[in-house]
Formats: structure tokens, C-alpha cells, sequence
């Protein structure tokens, strides 16, 4: 049997070869194994899933990951299997006869970590497997999606609290998410009854990353000023609408950049086309909305620019975390304009989301405005902009950074105090 403090490191060596745990990822494998239910909230890319699954191979018998989507259940498990780790899924993807298989082997004992789709908890199929199988540990990825306060929402995920209260033996419970909000850190205690959690908030900080906010009065001036002083360099700059990422588009490429738009209203030949340029350099400057970033990994984005203020902190950081992926110093500069205020407003108010006249339809809207009240003061604060970010996603933080707008601000500020004091 394993000796569970000295053979975590081992395993983070030998089956995921790495030298060294990252911040947060330790005291969440040390609470897991002391059976303390944890809620772990980390960025998408900090590395949630060895939090789970080195605790799953150091503890006896067969542990669960509860994840919503086959592919991401693929992916971890191939990883696994290369690794030499018994593992293995149920879930829609497979056909009857392979799942009765997969049942089969893991009531032998085969395997040391099985993911299921939260549907299949409550088949009768499954709830004999674990009563020959009890799991000492259940670990819920993605627990996010079971709020109904992000978008995200899976009515599956309610069937996880009833299917742990009608197992014979209570299981540690760790739930693992990147969405951070107040709220669905309540509802993802609450409707998973995690019992006591520890609930750690690690991982949001992009030291790398300068952070600023401009008020320019006249942001397409301001734009081109800016990008002249980075020629060649590659950058991102979000804009709220279509018709905003056309119009920057077309001024800077008349003012000779080499620029490329992206936007939901194109084709998706040009999209694809306006993308590759841009991720093979040949394209300097990508002019988009957020239909641009899921999925692309570019490592070499010096800066992002918002053209105008997003609907939310949640998306300015997602977006603006674009940038110094290769762990070199990078710009994220909002430019701010009362504008930007209206018309978040009037997205809200009009999005196709929850535009109804129902309860939830209001509580959504209401959320949204509450949000979007958070970035506005974000824009309009004279504090750390990191600090903000930071404690906005719940992680402790430093007053000031000395890395950002505000901080480089009042920093002036005191030379200047002192020059005037000598003079
Ligand atoms: P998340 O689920 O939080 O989005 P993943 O678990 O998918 O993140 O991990 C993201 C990447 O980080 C993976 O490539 C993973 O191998 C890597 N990673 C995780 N932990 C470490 C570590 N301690 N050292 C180096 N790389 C790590
Ligand atoms: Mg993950």
C-alpha cells in the first residue's frame, strides 16, 4: 500500500513527469487525502486535473470523476492510459455492449479512476456497480455547471448530490472549477453538499502581464498612436460589436497595418483564413469580437487591447489572458469611454440570453448588471488593477503591484510631489 505524504511528488514525477507541484495544487491534494471536501477554483490551464486525479491513485479502491463533456473525458483518459494508469469512461460514446465492458472490468477492480457523465449516475446499471464498488473519492470537474447562475448550466449535475447521499458510505468530495463568482461558489457548495469545504482560490495571478485602462477622447486616435510605437508585434484588439471590429479594421489597415478582422457575421472560409494568417504572423494585428479566442493558443501575443469596455471582469481577464502566454511581458490596455457603459447596458437588457419576462430571465439580467457594475469601477478605480482582478476571483493580493496603470499613476504622482516640495 502507498504511503500517501511521500508519494504524491513520486506520482507527480513519474506518471505526470513534472518536477514540481504549482501554487494551490499541493494543499488541495494534502486536504483531499486528510478527507476534507475542497472546493478548488483555478484558472482554465493552472492544472486542476492532477488535484484529482493523484489523490484518486493514492486512495483505495475505485474514485469517480464526474465531467461534463465526452471529449474532454477522452482526452484525460488517453493521457492517463499513456501514462500506464488504469482508467477508463462511461458515458453516450459508448455503445451498450462496450459499456457493459467498461461496468464489468471496473467491478473486478481494474481500474483505479472511472469518469461518467453525471446521466449515467442514477441508471440502475451504475448504482450496482458502486454498491460492489463504493468510491472513497468523488471529484466533480466543471462543478460550475451546476449552477444556474452561470452559462453553463447542466441539469445532470443535481443528480450528484442525491446519487452521493444514497451511497452506503460517504465519499470525499472535491469540486474543481475556473468560474469564480461569489454566487456560484455558494451554489456549487450548497447543491453538491460538500460538507465544510476547504475552498481555495489560486492560480489567477499573470505576473508577466502590465495592466491599464485609458479614457482617450478619441480611441481611434488613440489606437493608432499606440500601435505605431509596436510595430510588429502581435496583438489582439476585442471590440464590443461587428460593426466596431469593421470599422477599426478598415482605419488601421488604411493606416498601413497588417490587419485582420474576426467576427461571428463572417463566413467561415474568412474566418478560418483571418485566423491562420494571424497565428502564423503573417497578420500582425487581429481586430475581433469574443468570437475570437476559443481555442486558439498563440504564445507570442504582446498585447490586447479592448477597444471597448466588456460586459464583465470574467471576460476582460479570460480575453486580456490572451496575451504572454510564453511568459514574456505583456500589455493589456482597456480604453474606457462611458459609451461602452450604454451599451453593455442595452446587451443586457436586449441579448437573446434572457431577454423573457420569467423569474430566472430577471434574476439573469440582474446578475449581468451586477457584473457589469464591477468592471465599470474597475475602469473607473484609482486602486492596483491587479489587486482588483485578483480579489474580484477571490485570490488574496498585495495593495499594489506596481506593474499596472494606477500604481505607475500615483507613483508619478509622489515624484511630482517631491519635485514641487524642492522647487
Ligand atoms: P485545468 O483543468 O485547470 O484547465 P489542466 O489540468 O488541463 O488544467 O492542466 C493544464 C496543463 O498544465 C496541462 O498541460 C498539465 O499537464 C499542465 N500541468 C499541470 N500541473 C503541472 C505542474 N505541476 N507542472 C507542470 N505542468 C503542469
Ligand atoms: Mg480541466
Amino acid at each position: 500500500r502507498r504511503n500517501p505524504v511521500t508519494d504524491k511528488k513520486a506520482l507527480l514525477r513519474e506518471i505526470f513527469g513534472f518536477t514540481h507541484f504549482r501554487p494551490g495544487q499541493e494543499a488541495i491534494i494534502d486536504a483531499l487525502l486528510a478527507r476534507r471536501d475542497t472546493l478548488a477554483v483555478m484558472p482554465t490551464g493552472a492544472g486542476k486535473s492532477l488535484c484529482f486525479q493523484i489523490p484518486a491513485l493514492l486512495f483505495d479502491g475505485l474514485s469517480l470523476v464526474i465531467s461534463p463533456l465526452i471529449s474532454l473525458m477522452k482526452d484525460q483518459v488517453s493521457a492517463l492510459r499513456q501514462a500506464g494508469v488504469e482508467a477508463a469512461y462511461l458515458n453516450s460514446a459508448l455503445t451498450p455492449s462496450q459499456m457493459e465492458t467498461v461496468v464489468d472490468r471496473a467491478r473486478k477492480g481494474t481500474y483505479k479512476i472511472l469518469y461518467v457523465a453525471p446521466e449515467r449516475l442514477l441508471t440502475s446499471g451504475f448504482l450496482s456497480l458502486v454498491r460492489s464498488c463504493p468510491p472513497p473519492f468523488v471529484a466533480v470537474d466543471e462543478a460550475h455547471c451546476v449552477s444556474q447562475w452561470g452559462q453553463d448550466f447542466r441539469p445532470g449535475y443535481l443528480d450528484i448530490a442525491p446519487f452521493i447521499e444514497g451511497l452506503s458510505g460517504r465519499p470525499v468530495l472535491g469540486a474543481f472549477t475556473a468560474t469564480a463568482t461569489p454566487q456560484v461558489r455558494d451554489d456549487v457548495t450548497a447543491l453538491l453538499c460538500l460538507r465544510n469545504p476547504l475552498v481555495t482560490t489560486t492560480g489567477f495571478d499573470r505576473p508577466n502581464l502590465t495592466f491599464e485602462v485609458r479614457s482617450p477622447a478619441n480611441k481611434e486616435a488613440e489606437l493608432k498612436g499606440f500601435l505605431a510605437e509596436r510595430r510588429g508585434k502581435s496583438g489582439i484588439v476585442y471590440c464590443l460589436t461587428r460593426k466596431t471590429v469593421e470599422e477599426v479594421c478598415e482605419s488601421l489597415r488604411a493606416a498601413g497595418h497588417e490587419a485582420v478582422r474576426y467576427h461571428g457575421g463572417l463566413d467561415q472560409e474568412e474566418r478560418r483564413e483571418n485566423q491562420e494568417r494571424f497565428q502564423k504572423d503573417e497578420a500582425t494585428v487581429m481586430v475581433a469580437t469574443n468570437a475570437f479566442g476559443m481555442g486558439i493558443d498563440k504564445s507570442n501575443v504582446a498585447f490586447v487591447v479592448h477597444y471597448n469596455m466588456p460586459k464583465n471582469i470574467e471576460s476582460y481577464y479570460q480575453e486580456a489572458g490572451r496575451a504572454g502566454r510564453d511568459g514574456s511581458r505583456a500589455e493589456c490596455v482597456l480604453f474606457y469611454g462611458g459609451r461602452d457603459v450604454v451599451t453593455n447596458q442595452f446587451l443586457i437588457e436586449k441579448g437573446e440570453e434572457a431577454s423573457g419576462d420569467d423569474e430566472a430571465s430577471r434574476l439573469f439580467r440582474e446578475t449581468e448588471r451586477r457584473r457589469l457594475r464591477q468592471m465599470t469601477l474597475y475602469c473607473r478605480s484609482r486602486d492596483c488593477l491587479r489587486a482588483r482582478i485578483l480579489r474580484y476571483f477571490g485570490e488574496e493580493s498585495p495593495d499594489r503591484c506596481d506593474n499596472c496603470s494606477n500604481c505607475l499613476q500615483t507613483f508619478r504622482e509622489v515624484d511630482v510631489t517631491v519635485e514641487a516640495q524642492k522647487i
